[in-house]
């Protein structure tokens, strides 16, 4: 690939807003065991350093990740939740739910929605990360997973409005007394469509790094290592930091007054003129 073409990478566009804001509460759906770790690993990292309460949820068992016939049907699937709850470990992050829908079948309907709508109300976060269920093709070497799509399209459909109304699965409610919720903030791990970019330290890559590292009977992380250094760096510079990971954001509070991201010490005083801001998506 030539250089010009290797420019056209996501994280070589336009600049990207800084978005700092560390929530109390943070939860990640993925489709399987380590869609996390590429996905948000470093981010949870970052924000679980800062004082965030984090947990993943996990749609599928994981069961289809293997061509070696000696692993047992059902076996892999607790393989992979042990990995997956290991890699967590590394990022503090303090719950791992698995929905154990099977890998490679999943479908966005609406029991599935259901089950995210329990887990948000339960977990209750402020801030969700997902993957992009408009994602089908990535180059010429990857055409996207059908669960990843269906289980960030069933995470959405359940941030909004399901998780948000009483009237929504209302046995969710009346038999378990589970009261609606609103998610603020939604981070979509979108490329393309990226429009800011959360800031990571370089020990929060080593513990994506060695959450990758845990997930044995998937991949070798080992020579991920210049690839994941490479891509933060990149976003960063959109930035104006070292090192960031880049997303979609959806603000769901309607009011563009509560729309600064950065970090509180670097808001303004209350009555200040507002700050002037070059890449700003909602200046
Ligand atoms: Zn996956």
């Amino acid at each position: 690939m030539s250089q010009d073409a290797d420019d056209t990478r996501p994280d070589s566009g336009p600049p990207l807003e800084r978005f700092e804001y560390v929530p109390e509460s943070v939860l990640v759906v993925v489709a399987h065991p380590d869609d996390c770790d590429f996905l948000a690993a470093s981010v949870l990292s970052a924000l679980v350093r800062q004082g965030s309460r984090a947990a993943i949820c996990l749609v599928t068992d994981g069961d289809a990740g293997s061509d070696d016939p000696s692993i047992p049907l059902g076996e892999l699937s607790r393989i992979r939740l042990e990995e997956q709850r290991r890699a967590a470990t590394h990022l503090g992050v303090g719950q791992v739910l698995c929905l154990g829908y099977p890998d490679g079948m999943l479908q966005n309907t609406l029991e599935v929605r259901r089950d995210l709508v329990r887990v948000l109300r339960t977990v209750r976060p402020e801030l969700v990360i997902t993957m992009d269920p408009t994602a089908r093709f990535f180059g010429r070497g990857y055409i996207n997973h059908p669960d990843h799509r269906a289980a960030a399209d069933a995470c959405l459909d359940a941030v909004f409005p399901s998780a948000r109304d009483a009237r929504a699965f209302p046995e969710l409610l009346s038999a378990e007394g589970l009261q609606p919720h609103k998610v603020r903030f939604v981070l979509v791990g979108s490329g393309d469509g990226a429009d800011v970019a959360v800031p990571v330290e370089e020990l929060d890559l080593e513990n994506q790094l060695a959450a990758l590292g845990e997930h044995t009977s998937q991949f070798d992380a080992g020579p991920m290592r210049g690839h994941i250094w490479e891509e933060a760096r990149r976003c960063g510079a959109r930035a104006g930091v070292p090192l960031a990971e880049s997303y979609r954001l959806f603000d769901l509070v309607p009011n563009p007054s509560q729309r600064d991201y950065r970090r509180r010490e670097e808001q303004p005083a209350p009555g200040a003129p507002p700050p002037r801001r070059a890449a700003s998506n909602w200046g």
